[in-house]
């Protein structure tokens, strides 16, 4: 039952050495555990073992975990594909939703987002990857819809986040990933106050942190395998 703390610390001992060989300050640089296809047990080990951020692909599942956990401080991070008809729950329940691609969630999250709760922080997600499979806003598109988002009321836009396409090779993740930083850049650089670039996985991470990822999304070095199909990316 202490493998999931030993795995934290493995995975933090891993940022901390790819951040000093991109002599990067590991403070720049936060961990979100994804706990998709986990149990609720399994988020208690992490909280334990002091992590504070947790992120979910699946809003029933998300929602079962948040009540049981109800009293602990965590922030959760949405961080799966959102469908316009279930945004009311996501902005009445997370801190963070990474996955936005469109105008008309974001602004039903706007909409949706309860007055009492600060502002909803979101983060556009960018098909770097070229497939036509996978969700994003695609790079020609992006400017447009940052700065619409960046308007809505209720959301506080703050950066970027991207999946490639999985591949072993270290040149091409690196080439994904600073495809991402790149754009990020070029949107700062027309006046967006953007400070997360979410990139990096259990397979990538080094590649994310060497191209100025502020944000990993960690979930199979920290719990181990998925069990469930469909909880592939
Ligand atoms: C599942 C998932 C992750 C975690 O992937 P691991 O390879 O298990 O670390 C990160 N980001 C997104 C969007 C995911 O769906």
């Amino acid at each position: 039952m202490a493998t999931i703390g030993a795995n934290l610390q493995a995975v933090r001992e891993r940022i901390a050495r790819a951040a000093t060989l991109a002599g990067r300050d590991t403070g720049t640089i936060s961990l979100v555990a994804v706990s998709k296809a986990h149990p609720v047990g399994a988020v208690e080990e992490a909280y334990a073992a002091g992590q504070r951020a947790f992120g979910e692909n699946y809003l029933q599942e998300a929602l079962d975990k948040m009540r049981h956990l109800a009293t602990a401080e965590i922030a959760w991070h949405m961080i799966g594909p959102l469908q316009s008809n279930k945004t009311r729950a996501v902005a009445e329940n997370f801190s963070w939703v990474h996955s936005i691609a469109r105008e008309k969630v974001a602004r039903r999250l706007s909409e949706q987002r309860p007055a009492g709760l600060a502002s909803l922080n979101v983060l556009l997600q960018v098909n770097v990857s070229g497939e036509t499979s996978k969700s994003g806003v695609a790079p020609g598109e992006l400017a447009a819809l940052a700065h619409r988002v960046a308007r809505l009321p209720r959301l506080r836009l703050r950066g970027l986040m991207a999946v490639p396409e999985p591949t072993a090779d270290r040149g091409l993740q690196r080439t994904r990933f600073r495809a991402l930083r790149e754009l990020f850049d070029g949107l700062r650089a027309e006046g967006l106050e953007l400070d997360t670039l979410s990139m990096g996985m259990s397979d990538d991470m080094e590649s994310a942190i060497a191209e100025g990822a502020t944000l990993l999304r960690i979930g199979t070095a920290i719990f181990g395998t998925r069990q469930r199909r469909e909880d592939a990316v």
